[in-house]
């Protein structure tokens, strides 16, 4: 009989260069999806909770692959990051949304305080200088900066800090962009990102409306003392994750300026959202 311990190894490595290789190939297909328009935004709408108005969207990548299927940023993300593609992605994603933030707000599609997000990752922030590069895409298709949200998380392992503090500062005092903090509570630093990030927004993380499921009380004073928080100190608030009209009464309630979830609306291709809007105007 074969040593059970060596054979565990083999296996182990085996399935290690299978991994390998499928990374090398994902990454391959990642790249020429990048270069062909594999990869487009869905759109998921943001309701005022207090008025039921749809007040902007959120851009969330999407690759349409012609074998898989639609594939999710949780896997790609990560795999763009390590492979040096996020800034191609992230400014690929920003640039659609721009485009078409243009196109829907001349059409009378939505109003001139429409505002899309999008988001960065902070690798990009690394790597490029993202304030040059909003600019000259807001330039592009001649959108003014208010049109648009920067969405970051905070990361304590960022390698030059002061360089994306810099060009959030100047996103938001130059081009009028707003900037919200993504996962507010989620990350291992949220507490310090605020202190140290210029930010308009606060995205309270999906997890939260979870502690609420799980305890409900202390859940909901949890929840109540971050929104007070975020007030006192001048923030705009949006919830993440609503999925029932309780969690959004409950909101709502507790002044929440906006909120994004399943129970509102799904993220969705262009063609799905001018329908689902459109038949919310008329
Ligand atoms: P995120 O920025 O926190 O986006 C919110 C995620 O929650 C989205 O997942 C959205 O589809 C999902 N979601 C919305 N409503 C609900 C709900 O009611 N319940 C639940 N359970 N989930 C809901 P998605 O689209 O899979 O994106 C995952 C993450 O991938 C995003 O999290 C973001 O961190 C990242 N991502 C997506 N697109 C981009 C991009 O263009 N650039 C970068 N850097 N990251 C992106
Ligand atoms: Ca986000
Ligand atoms: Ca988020
Ligand atoms: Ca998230």
């Amino acid at each position: 009989a074969k040593d059970k311990k060596d054979g565990g190894i083999v296996v182990a490595t085996n399935k290690l260069v299978a991994q390998f290789e499928e990374d090398k190939n994902l990454e391959k297909e990642l790249k020429k999806a990048l270069y062909t328009e594999g990869i487009i935004p869905y759109f998921q709408p943001k309701v005022d909770l207090q008025t039921n108005d749809i007040v902007g969207i959120e851009a969330l990548a999407r690759w349409i692959h012609p074998e898989r299927g639609i594939i999710s940023p949780v896997v790609f993300i990560p795999l763009a990051e390590k492979t040096g593609l996020i800034q191609k992605l992230d400014f690929l994603i920003a640039e659609s949304t721009i485009k078409k933030l243009k196109k829907w707000i001349d059409q009378d599609l939505v109003s001139n305080d429409f505002k899309g997000s999008f988001n960065i990752s902070v690798k990009t922030f690394e790597e490029e200088d993202v304030y040059e590069q909003i600019k000259f895409l807001l330039n592009k298709y001649d959108l003014p900066g208010k049109n648009i949200e920067v969405e970051v998380t905070e990361n304590i392992f960022i390698n030059k800090l002061s360089k994306m503090l810099d060009e959030l500062k100047f996103l938001k005092e130059d081009l009028g962009a707003s900037i919200a903090l993504d996962d507010f509570t989620a990350g291992h630093a949220s507490l310090r990102g605020l202190s140290q990030l210029t930010v308009d927004t606060l995205k309270f993380d999906k997890s939260l409306l979870q502690i609420i499921k799980e305890n409900s009380e202390k859940g909901k004073n949890i929840y109540s003392t971050l929104v007070k928080l975020s007030k006192d100190m001048g923030y705009t608030s949006v919830a993440e994750g609503i999925e029932n009209v309780d969690e959004s009464d409950f909101l709502k309630k507790e002044g929440v300026d906006y909120g994004q979830g399943f129970y509102f609306a799904k993220p969705m291709a262009e063609d799905k959202f001018v329908e689902f809007i459109g038949k919310r105007d008329g």
